[in-house]
Formats: structure tokens, C-alpha cells, sequence
């Protein structure tokens, strides 16, 4: 028997709110609000911790952790290009869906969906099509399956636990998985996502972080929208993570009127490396269906990351990334400070936005400013390290 203490996150769980009516007594919403939930509930789950609204400022209704938890009547708005499989993690075409657990994509890389629950539903979700679904089939012999593909798949040198949230398994149920895991000679590494730090943090137990210690060399990804997310109490939890080595990186979503400012990026990205975690993605909103009141313009990201570059530590700046529709990938953007002109000489941008030619001999003199007008970003790579990659892409990491 584990103490009370321990299990407090399995208290959190149950005595989350799933039922519009319900939150009346925990924030100031008016009726005509509160219809409109229960209209988005009949299509979409609803779940917040009394812990995550703990959070919430009551008597702000623009307050941003209340925008990524609390339906809105929005959602019941399907725009054109919206998809219930955004990113395409069954793409029939593309063969990435061996087997009902597995979306492998990558050579390299395969995501496992142990789970379809999660601690909280984000109002954003690009998998609503299978979180916290009841109707979605799961079966145990799935997992069986699952672990047949990945042994006979040499190719893949680290699975991703995915989901739903991993973290929603008993340790046992977890444990068990990573241990099967563990016996594939060809993974390298093992990957956990999770959102529970932010919805429920008593989830990472001190038994639970012990526990995974077995399993290194573990990186785990959170999933932090907002530095108020950040609070001691997840803070002081992810910490029994981080002490016991293990890598915890966060990745997020650009989310309009929750984070799409320089001033919230750059407070969240100071706050998660101030708590060690590394920021590692910052995504651009997938088209899930209902979802589009969260959009930004795509180039928003790309200037946000341009303003945080030299006003933060190189390491606290994340990837921006499009995962391209119906599953052809995650793609980066990003600002070009690279450039030729019409002579194809270097042009390099810097970050006060001026053009200096870069010497193609270290004793050249010394560069001049200029105002080039007519540069253009370059790209380069060639045909043959192309070719390179593909090879040993293929072949798995034979030597
Ligand atoms: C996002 C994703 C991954 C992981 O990609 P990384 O760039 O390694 O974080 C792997 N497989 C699929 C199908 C994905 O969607």
C-alpha cells in the first residue's frame, strides 16, 4: 500500500470537473456561458483539475490558463481544412500506422500511444479525435502487437510513449511497458510525453521517479503553454525528475490570446530554464477540427523567436515547428540571416537587421554596413550528402 500522500495525484484525478454545472462553484460564469458548455460537452471532453483551476484568476474571464481548459461555444465551429486526424497520424497512403498503437513516420522514430486518457483535455487538442474518447478501441493484445512491430523494425532507435498522457497508466502498467522496451537492442532511447506536470502534478511521485531511473537514458517532454503553469508546486515536482538525471525538454503551441506575445514567450521561456527545463518546440497551431479561435498568423512564431534571439540565452530559444497536414512531417521555420547577393557573394544578416558581407578569406578587410536591397536566403546542402542520409536512414544503424 502506497501512503496517501503519494496517491494524492489519483484524489486530483477523481475529483476533477467534467460537468459544466459544476464549475459555478469555482469561477464566476454566467448562464448564458454555461449553455454554451454544455453544448461543447456533448462533442468534446471536458476535465480540470481542482488543482489547475486553483490557478485560474476567477473573476478574469480573459485569464489564459482558463482559455486552454474552459470550453468554448467556438469550438462548435468546423472551418474548412479542419481535420479530425490533423497530423495524419493514419495516413493509409503513407504507411505510417503498422499497427493500432504505432504512428511511424520517421525511420527512426516511432510514437506508441499506450493510453487514450489524459489529465486534463486541452481546449486546443489536435488528437480530440481520440483523447479521453470512450469509445476509442483499445485492446490489451494492441501493446502485444505494438511490441512485435518495434522488434522486428531495426531502423528504430528511440520510441516516443505518446498518447493520451503515459503518465495516466499506474506506475506498474508504465513500468511494465519500459521494461519490454528496455529489451529491444536497437532502441537507443526512450521518450515520455507528458502533460500531467501541468494538469496534475502530484502525478510525479517520488515512486514514480525512482521508478523510471531503471530506464535511462529517459527524455521526457512536457507540454508548458504559459509560465503561470509553472507553479512551485509543478516546479517542485518536475525537480524529482530532473535530480534523478533525467532530460525534460517542453514543447508548446502558439496559442492566440494565451501566448502569442514576445513578453509571455519570453517569461515562459526564462521560466523554464530557471526550473532546467530546455525549451525545445514551439508549434504552430495544427488544424483539428474547432480549434481555429486559438490561430495566429504562422509568421507570428518566426518573428517571436527573432526577438527573443539575443534577448534571452541562446539555449532558452525553441524550434518553431509545422507538423504539415495529413502526416508529411514536422518542418522548422525560421528567419534567414543567411543571404547572397546577385554575385553570389555571403550576405549575413544581424540581428539589428543590417547586411554584412561575410569574407570568403579570413584576411580580407575588415566588412563594411551596406544596404543591400536585393539579397537573397540561401539554402545549402548537397545532392550527394542528401543521397548520404537516405542510405543510412534505411539501413537502420547497422554499422
Ligand atoms: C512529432 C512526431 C515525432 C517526434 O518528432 P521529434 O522531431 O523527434 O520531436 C515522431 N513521430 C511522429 C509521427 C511525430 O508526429
Amino acid at each position: 500500500m502506497k501512503n496517501e500522500q503519494e496517491e494524492r495525484w489519483i484524489i486530483e484525478d477523481r475529483n476533477a470537473i467534467r460537468n459544466p454545472q459544476k464549475l459555478k462553484k469555482h469561477i464566476n460564469i454566467d448562464d448564458r456561458r454555461l449553455n454554451d458548455l454544455m453544448e461543447v460537452r456533448k462533442v468534446f471532453q471536458m476535465k480540470i483539475t481542482p488543482y489547475y483551476l486553483s490557478l485560474i484568476d476567477k473573476d478574469d474571464p480573459n485569464d489564459p490558463l482558463l482559455k486552454m481548459c474552459l470550453p468554448h461555444k467556438d469550438e462548435l465551429i468546423v472551418r474548412d481544412g479542419e481535420l479530425n486526424d490533423p497530423i495524419g497520424d493514419i495516413n493509409d497512403e503513407l504507411k505510417n500506422h503498422p499497427t493500432p498503437l504505432i504512428t511511424h513516420r520517421y525511420p527512426d522514430r516511432a510514437l506508441l500511444f499506450p493510453t487514450p486518457f489524459c489529465g486534463g483535455y486541452c481546449r486546443y487538442c489536435f488528437r480530440r479525435r481520440l483523447a479521453g474518447n470512450p469509445d476509442y478501441k483499445y485492446k490489451k493484445s494492441f501493446l502485444e502487437d505494438a511490441f512485435k512491430y518495434l522488434e522486428k523494425t531495426n531502423s528504430i532507435i528511440e520510441v516516443i510513449l505518446s498518447g493520451g498522457d503515459p503518465f495516466m497508466l499506474r506506475d506498474e502498467e508504465l513500468f511494465n511497458i519500459l521494461e519490454r522496451l528496455k529489451t529491444i537492442s536497437h532502441i537507443r532511447t526512450i521518450r515520455i510525453h507528458t502533460k500531467m506536470p501541468v494538469w496534475n502534478p502530484y502525478r510525479i511521485t517520488d515512486d514514480l521517479a525512482e521508478g523510471l531511473t531503471k530506464f535511462h537514458p529517459l527524455w521526457i517532454v512536457t507540454h508548458i503553454n504559459h509560465p503561470n503553469e509553472l507553479s512551485d508546486t509543478a516546479k517542485k515536482h518536475i525537480s524529482r525528475l530532473i535530480d534523478r538525471g533525467i532530460m525534460v525538454l517542453n514543447q508548446w503551441v502558439l496559442l492566440k490570446g494565451v501566448n502569442d506575445s514576445v513578453e509571455v514567450q519570453r517569461e515562459l521561456v526564462l521560466t523554464l530554464i530557471s526550473s532546467r527545463i530546455k525549451p525545445y518546440y514551439l508549434h504552430y497551431l495544427d488544424k483539428a477540427k474547432g480549434i481555429s479561435h486559438f490561430k495566429t498568423d504562422i509568421i507570428k512564431g518566426i518573428n517571436i523567436l527573432k526577438e527573443l534571439r539575443g534577448t534571452v540565452p541562446g539555449y532558452a530559444i525553441p524550434h518553431y515547428i509545422l507538423d504539415i497536414p495529413s502526416g508529411y512531417g514536422k518542418v522548422p521555420f525560421q528567419f534567414h540571416y543567411l543571404n547572397e547577393d546577385e554575385n553570389g557573394n555571403i550576405i549575413v544578416e544581424t540581428p539589428e537587421g543590417n547586411y554584412i558581407p561575410y569574407p570568403k578569406n579570413i584576411d580580407e578587410k575588415a566588412v563594411e554596413l551596406k544596404d543591400y536591397s536585393n539579397v537573397n536566403p540561401i539554402v545549402l546542402f548537397s545532392e550527394e550528402e542528401k543521397e548520404h542520409l537516405k542510405e543510412v536512414l534505411e539501413n537502420g544503424n547497422t554499422k
